[in-house]
Order: C-alpha cells, then sequence, then structure tokens
C-alpha cells in the first residue's frame, strides 16, 4: 500500500480490487494475481495515486474526498480490444461464411459507405458509445481505406481521452475499386494521419495494412519504410487466419517462407506490432513471434463465426518462447462486444483444444495480457499506482440469475467464471477512463452525453 498524496481533486472508488502484476502464463497466477477484498482505488489527475484495503486507506483520505463504494462488484482494469473493425457494425450477425467470401459478401460493400461523413460520424459515436457500456477502455481499431474514418473515430476518443489505436486502412488490389488506395497514397495519406494524430493526448496510430494478399509487394514496401520512419507507431494486420487464405498467399509470394515471413521481409515485425488471429501457424512463426516481440490477437468468437479453426494459446505461450497475446472481439466477423462474451469463447476454444483456460488467465488476457500485446502495460492494463485510471466496474449480481448463481460460490475463480459464462454488458457499472467517469449504468452520465 502507498501513501496518498495530499490533493483535494482526488476521487476514490471502494470494493473488491482484482488486477495483475505480471503474465500469468509464464510467472504462474499465484506470483500475478493481485486480489483485495473491500479495496480502496484513488485516482487523481487522470492516474491511480494509491491502492489499498479501505479500511486502512479511507481515514488518510484528504478532507471532502468523494468515494464511489461499489457494493458487490470487482473493479478491474477497464478491457483491451486488440483487434475490431468499427466500420463493420453494420454488418454485426451478418451471415457467417469462409473468411474470403465473408469479405466480398459483407465487408468491402459495408466499408464503402465510409465516403459518407456523416455515416461515418455516426458509426464512430456509436462504437465508443459501446466501448463503453462494455468496460472497454483501448482498442486497436482497424478503420476504412478513407482517411477521414480515422479523423471521425480519433475527433470522439480525443474528447473522451480515451488510449485508442486506430488506422486508415492500406490495400491497393483484390478489392473494389472504390475502396483501393495506391501504394504512394496510402503512404502519404498514413503520414499525414500521423503527423495530425499519432501522439495526441492518448491517441496512437496503427499503420494497417489489411492483410497480405490486399497489399502490393510495394505497398507492403511503402508500409515497411512509413514505420521505420516513425517507428513508434503502431502496426496492426492479419495473419493466418484460413485455409484458403494461406494457400492464396502462398500463390501471391511464393519466396516467403510462411505467411509470418511475408510481413517480416518488408519490416513489418517488431514491438507494438499486432497480427490478428495467428491460428495455422508452424514453429518457425511463433518463435520469430517471440524474438521479434510481435504479438497476436485471439479472437474467439470471429474464429467460431467463420470457422476459421482454433487458436493454439498453449502453443502461443509456450514458456520458452512465450509470444505475447491480447484478446480482441474482431467486429463485425466477431459476434459481441463485450469482452466477458469473448473470453467465455476464449475458454470454449481451449476447451476443444484439451487445454482449458482458467478464468482468472482469461481475465488477464483481456486486461494487461492485451496491455502487454499493444507494449502499453506501463501505463495500462493494471491497477497499480502511477497507471493511467481505466478501470471497469463488474457487478457480480447483475441479472437475477447471476445473483442466485453468486450465492452459491465459494471461490474466487469460481466467481470468475460465472461472472465469464453469464456476464455481458449488463454486468458492466461504470467504465473510468483516465479518472472520469464516463458510462454510469444505472444513472447515465451527462458528460458521456455531451462529448458523444
Ligand atoms: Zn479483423
Amino acid at each position: 500500500m502507498t501513501q496518498p498524496a495530499s490533493d483535494s481533486s482526488c476521487i476514490a472508488l471502494r470494493g473488491d480490487m482484482l488486477s495483475f502484476r505480471g503474465d500469468p502464463f509464464v510467472d504462474g497466477l499465484e506470483a500475478c494475481l493481485h486480489y483485495q477484498q473491500d479495496a480502496l482505488v484513488l485516482l487523481r489527475d487522470g492516474r491511480i495515486d494509491a491502492v489499498g484495503p479501505a479500511t486502512e486507506l479511507q481515514p488518510q483520505l484528504p478532507a471532502g474526498t468523494p468515494v464511489e463504494h461499489y457494493p458487490h462488484a470487482l473493479i478491474t482494469a477497464g478491457f483491451v480490444d486488440t483487434h475490431v473493425h468499427y466500420p463493420q457494425l453494420p454488418i454485426l450477425g451478418a451471415r457467417g461464411l469462409p473468411l474470403l467470401d465473408w469479405l466480398e459478401r459483407y465487408t468491402f460493400p459495408a466499408e464503402q459507405a465510409y465516403a459518407d461523413l456523416d455515416h461515418t460520424r455516426a458509426m464512430a459515436r456509436l462504437y465508443l458509445t459501446e466501448n463503453l457500456r462494455n468496460g472497454i477502455t483501448s482498442a486497436a481499431v482497424f478503420c476504412t481505406v478513407h482517411p477521414q474514418s480515422v479523423d471521425a473515430l480519433f475527433e470522439i476518443a480525443q474528447g473522451l481521452d480515451m488510449r485508442l489505436v486506430a488506422g486508415k486502412v492500406l490495400m491497393d488490389r483484390h478489392a473494389p475499386p472504390a475502396l483501393c488506395d495506391t501504394a504512394q497514397s496510402g503512404y502519404d495519406d498514413s503520414a499525414a494521419l500521423i503527423a495530425r494524430w499519432h501522439g495526441q493526448g492518448r491517441l496512437g496510430y496503427a499503420i494497417t495494412p489489411r492483410f497480405a494478399p490486399s497489399s502490393t509487394p510495394e505497398q507492403l514496401e511503402a508500409a515497411g519504410t512509413l514505420w521505420r520512419e516513425h517507428p513508434d507507431c503502431f502496426v496492426q494486420s492479419h495473419l493466418s487466419e484460413n485455409l484458403a487464405e494461406i494457400a492464396w498467399v502462398r500463390e501471391l509470394f511464393p519466396d516467403a517462407r510462411d505467411y509470418l515471413d511475408v510481413y517480416d521481409r518488408f519490416g513489418l515485425l517488431g514491438p507494438r506490432a499486432i497480427y490478428a488471429h495467428g491460428i495455422h501457424l508452424c514453429e518457425r512463426e511463433y518463435g520469430r513471434c517471440h524474438d521479434s516481440d510481435t504479438a497476436l490477437a485471439h479472437c474467439p468468437t470471429s474464429n467460431l463465426f467463420l470457422g476459421s479453426g482454433l487458436f493454439d494459446l498453449t502453443a502461443a505461450k509456450r514458456a520458452e518462447r512465450p509470444v505475447r497475446v491480447g484478446l480482441g472481439t474482431d467486429l463485425g466477423a466477431g459476434t459481441s462486444f463485450s469482452m466477458l462474451r469473448t473470453m467465455d469463447e476464449a475458454g470454449k476454444v481451449a476447451q476443444l483444444r484439451d487445454a482449458p483456460l482458467s478464468p482468472a488467465h482469461a481475465l488477464y488476457l483481456a486486461t494487461r495480457g492485451g496491455a502487454h500485446a499493444l507494449h502499453l502495460d506501463d501505463r495500462i492494463g493494471s491497477i497499480a499506482p502511477g497507471m493511467e485510471a481505466d478501470l471497469a466496474v463488474l457487478d457480480l449480481r447483475a441479472t437475477p440469475l447471476m445473483a442466485a448463481r453468486m450465492q452459491h460460490v465459494d471461490s474466487l475463480d469460481e466467481a470468475l467464471a460465472v461472472l465469464m459464462t453469464l456476464g455481458d454488458d449488463r454486468v458492466v457499472r461504470a467504465t473510468w477512463i483516465a479518472g472520469v467517469k464516463r458510462h454510469d449504468r444505472d444513472h447515465g452520465e451527462p458528460v458521456t452525453r455531451r462529448i458523444l
């Protein structure tokens, strides 16, 4: 426990608190789990100032410090969604098809609508509102090929002081002409967006080639050049999602050793590079992800919906060469905004892999694991002094069924299991971003309404 600074601008949250101090896949759960019943989390100037038992900390609070009391709830770090396409909200729940058919039939027509600025702004607003309702405080977001799809999202996220990573999709082949840029225009537009947004407040820019088949070698080369020129930016793309896709990549890039090697050859692996899916990787690819510090976004609801395959979490986290892994909703191929639903589906995928995933490990992936995957775990993803104050308050009795079920729970592990089995957006009682409450399930929040 640390002593709070004397500052009357503090606000404190009181309730049970759960966070992670490291990677439980690597260091073991016991060493990483930080659980405090009846804790006080003190926020000041957008950061966490102190954490400790309420009985010890509360008497030391500066006079007049407001305390938000959350009984029957769990205060956790805000969820981190490491892979999502906000332009695809209008095709959520469209019929599940194999990846390449799904892109052709649903994704490309939907993304063409983002030439219209009013539609773009409306979807950006809807996307961020739903994030708040689901306790998602950070995300790595694909926009469309249109630069204004990035502007619209970042404008609102900046007003919320949200730590958000996003980028304009680069795509110069194998897509409708209305959605294609060129190697040069994609480079120029991305460079302008980096200059406008990267590092503004809590925003980060991601260089975003959609996936290897939709970019020419010239465009991938330009993306690598752009990253070398702006090495503190992020890179996001897709990798090894579907067997037909992998065969296509082999045809398009016959000299590459495997799918990951395509990106490697263009200088697109390294810290702050995150690739969605990585379902069908060989041992060399896992090893190369580890060596280059490249991360994977595990998107179970999407993988099941499109029938892409079962992510091998055990292989990815193998102790001798662990890969950074976060969870992604992958909307619109993903089927839920809720990271609790996503955790639940990750558990089912793990079961089918005959390698059960503990609820605490799943929560790690949805919080600190996602932050670690984005190389942001020194700022977000856990509750500790100095961290940015992004928090989710999860109501353990959110529904009559949950309230009844929780009466028969005899361990934290079981409570988390019930939370991820029965929980969804109804569970998220409050969402705090940079020390400000931006979502209040029971009372609404005027500040949020004004910005959104
Ligand atoms: Zn995706």
